[in-house]
């Protein structure tokens, strides 16, 4: 009962490697995950716990210490790590999680599947988390709960410790009732995330989905609405909002729904991207591709991330407009995330045989039009292909922000390269001078990458002038989520 701020988020906030037969802690590769940012708030409280989960064979005598005590750059903190076994963690998190919410979150009712849900091992995996938060948690301490995979923990908790402040944090997109009520779960759900002081979102979209949903279940007021900022409504996305609700009240207890978009560190990309090494890997990469054009796409191998679709676009692209082919190159990066599962594995392989069809049909011994890679680049590499892109083309089907979007812009120091972005991306919202695309149009999207590639120099340089002014409005070091707001105020239910 130490730490004034407890952060739970089921992954560790470090990566384990075994080096000479001993495991040791290292820092996370990509340095725009969300860990790092996160773990960098514990430098503002005395003390901080993390909790996350960690696989034993023999969860009642895990093989390891389960709390830790961490001393670095971000601050003294504990990590208290839960023993799952491989099948509650397979259950909790590739089923229910994965199977079931995921799909639902993204609006894909098609690929919800109910059926090998163990729903009261989700509970008990969810409450865990809530146990070992309670433990750690001080008096009137902030815990801050993250994303989908933990929505039991907040109603757990509350059980166990009135006195804390209580934050959920969603990475994802939040679907309107008419989706997320698919859940048969949905009531328990929504009546735990009703027991936070603070619930937090990427974009006014989804809180307003999140209160559509919340009022759709329960009896509840709504105490303050708040208009969305001008710079972020324009016709041109899909994910346009005017306002949304902002404090909601339920059973006498106040609810504040706030927004925060994530961004990403500004200051670090641009560090990466003025570095000599970065410089000559770009060179390389200019030279290797002086005489095409070159189109970037990176993403996790996701039906979310529309792959599938891009890569029939780019197919169409060169069916039709003959005078593009051997002037153009796709490279498509697609990291597998999660291995072994189903729906990912077909993806994965459905991409490989569009490549295949693609570079059969028009590539020549000279020119091959897609480079396919499935396997993650590292981060200071894919700063150096950001930077050699001249179009990167992000065209999700449904992302919660898109971070990679947000990288591209932040690694153009030289004022160059056109970004192509679907509509159905978080990021949309605040990147009006991207070329918007819908992907779910063939013709949207064909029509747009060519009036990328064709783009007028001065056009491309207003537009990622004003998006790179953009992206530094949400620098992450400047990230404070409504969260952490909640620590300065009084918890007492205020004045309709
Ligand atoms: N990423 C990377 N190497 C790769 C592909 C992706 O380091 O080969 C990183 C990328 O830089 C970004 C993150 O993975 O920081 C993906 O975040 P995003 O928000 O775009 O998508 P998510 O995977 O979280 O849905």
């Amino acid at each position: 009962m130490s730490s004034d701020m407890v952060i739970v988020y089921h992954r560790q906030p470090y990566e384990e490697i075994e080096e000479n037969g001993k495991t040791v802690l290292r820092e996370n590769k990509s340095p725009n995950g969300i860990v790092p940012t996160l773990k960098s708030f514990f430098g503002k409280v005395d003390h901080g716990a993390w909790i996350a989960w960690k696989l034993a064979d023999d969860p009642e005598n895990p093989d390891f210490e389960k709390r830790i005590e961490i001393n670095d750059d971000y601050g003294s903190y504990s990590v208290s790590r839960l023993a799952l076994s491989e099948e509650q963690v397979r259950e909790f998190y590739h089923v229910t999680s994965k199977e079931a919410f995921w799909p639902i979150l993204h609006g894909f009712k098609e690929r919800y599947n109910y059926d090998p849900v163990d729903w009261a091992n989700f509970q008990a995996v969810n409450r865990l988390f809530a146990e070992a938060a309670a433990e750690e948690a001080a008096p009137d301490a902030l815990v801050w709960v993250h994303d989908y995979n933990l929505w039991l923990v907040p109603g757990y908790l509350r059980e166990m410790r009135p006195d804390v402040r209580i934050a959920f944090f969603h990475h994802t997109p939040f679907p309107s009732a008419d989706i997320f009520n698919m859940l048969p779960w949905r009531k328990e759900i929504i009546k735990s995330l009703l027991a936070c002081d603070d619930i937090g979102f990427h974009i006014p979209r989804y809180a307003s989905n999140f209160a559509s949903v919340v009022r759709s279940l329960f009896d509840v007021d709504v105490i303050e609405r708040t208009q969305v900022p001008d710079k972020w409504i324009f016709e041109g996305t899909a994910l346009i909002e005017r306002a949304w609700p902002s404090i909601l009240r339920h059973a006498l207890h106040d609810i504040a729904i706030s927004v925060t978009p994530v961004g990403v560190d500004v200051g670090h990309i641009d560090e990466i991207a003025r570095s000599t090494e970065t410089r000559l890997q770009t060179k390389e990469i200019q030279e290797e591709t002086q005489d095409v054009k070159l189109i970037l796409s990176v993403g996790r191998t996701d039906y979310t991330k529309g792959g599938i679709e891009q890569l029939t676009s780019f197919e169409r692209v060169l069916e039709f407009n003959p005078d593009l082919r051997g002037k153009i190159r796709l490279m498509h990066v697609s990291v597998a995330a999660n291995r072994n599962m189903a729906a990912y594995d077909e993806i994965q392989s459905e991409i490989e045989q569009i490549v295949g069809r693609i570079n059969g049909r028009f590539g020549t011994l000279e020119w091959q039009p897609v480079t396919l890679i499935s396997r993650a680049v590292p981060f200071a590499q894919l700063v150096s292909y950001y930077q050699a892109a001249d179009v990167a083309w992000i065209t999700p089907l449904a992302d919660g922000m898109n971070l990679v979007a947000k990288e591209f812009i932040a690694s153009r120091i030289d004022g160059g390269g056109v970004l192509v972005l679907s509509e159905f991306a978080g990021a949309a919202v605040e990147l009006a001078d991207a070329v918007i695309t819908n992907p779910f149009s063939n013709r949207a999207m064909d029509l747009t990458i060519v009036s990328a590639l064709e783009m007028e120099e001065s056009e491309k340089r207003e537009r990622m002038k004003n998006l790179r002014a953009a992206v530094k409005q949400t620098d992450v070091r400047g990230w404070v989520p409504g969260t952490l707001q909640l620590r300065e105020k009084p918890l007492a239910v205020s004045a309709a």
